[in-house]
C-alpha cells in the first residue's frame, strides 16, 4: 500500500481487504462499470458535495479536502458546521452504524483538529429517512479509539498476497466479484 490511506479506505477494508486494490485500479471506471445501481445513488448524496467548497451558509464547510499526519490519512469531509463544531457526514440510508462509518468520521475528526478547526460533535444522517445518529467523539469512546487505530495498523500491515478469503457472502455481495480471483463464490 501506498503512504497515505484514504479515509474511504477504512470502510472498503473492513469489508475485503482485496477491494481496495479494486477501487484504486478502476478509479473513475468504477462508477460506469463496478458500481451497482444502489452505490451510484449512494454517491449522488455526495455529489453536490465533492463539486462544491461552501454552502450559501457563511458557517458551513462542505467537500474540505483534509489530510491527517498522524494517522496518515488522506480524504473530505462532508459537512462542517463553523460555529457549532459540528461534523457530518451523510449516507444515503443508514441502516446499522457500522464501524466503518465511525472510522471515516474519527479519521476526519482528527484531520480536521489538525488543520485547526474544533470538533464537539460528530453526526451521522440517512438522508432517505432524515435520521441523524449521534456518533461519540474519539476521546469518549476509548473501545472505538482503539479499534481505529487497530484497522490503520492492520491496513498498513496488509500483504495481498498472503490474503485467504473466506467468507462467501461478502464475494456474493461484492461488486467486484466477476473481476476477482480471490473470490469464493
Ligand atoms: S470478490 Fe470477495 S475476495 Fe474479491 S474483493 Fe470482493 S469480497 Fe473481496
Amino acid at each position: 500500500m501506498g503512504d497515505e490511506i484514504l479515509i474511504t479506505e477504512l470502510n472498503d477494508f473492513i469489508f475485503c481487504p482485496v477491494s481496495i486494490y479494486f477501487h484504486r485500479l478502476y478509479g473513475s471506471l468504477e462508477n460506469m462499470t463496478y458500481q451497482s445501481s444502489a452505490q451510484i445513488n449512494g454517491s449522488a448524496a455526495h455529489e453536490a458535495v465533492d463539486h462544491a467548497t461552501y454552502s450559501s451558509e457563511k458557517d458551513i464547510i462542505m467537500g474540505l479536502d483534509v489530510f491527517c499526519e498522524e494517522y496518515g490519512l488522506i480524504g473530505k469531509i462532508d459537512i462542517y458546521n463553523k460555529s457549532r463544531h459540528i461534523l457530518r457526514e451523510r449516507k444515503k440510508k443508514i441502516k446499522n452504524v457500522y464501524d466503518g462509518y465511525i472510522f471515516q468520521v474519527y479519521a476526519q475528526c482528527f484531520a480536521l483538529r489538525e488543520m485547526g478547526y474544533k470538533v464537539d460533535a460528530i453526526e451521522l444522517y440517512s438522508m432517505d429517512d432524515h435520521n441523524t445518529y449521534k456518533v461519540d467523539l474519539p476521546e469518549e469512546n476509548e473501545y472505538m479509539l482503539r479499534k481505529f487505530k487497530k484497522v490503520v495498523e492492520e491496513i498498513r500491515r496488509f500483504r495481498i498476497e498472503e490474503f485467504i478469503q473466506n467468507n462467501g457472502e461478502k464475494c456474493r455481495k461484492c461488486i467486484y466479484e466477476t473481476a476477482c480471483d480471490r473470490s469464493i463464490c
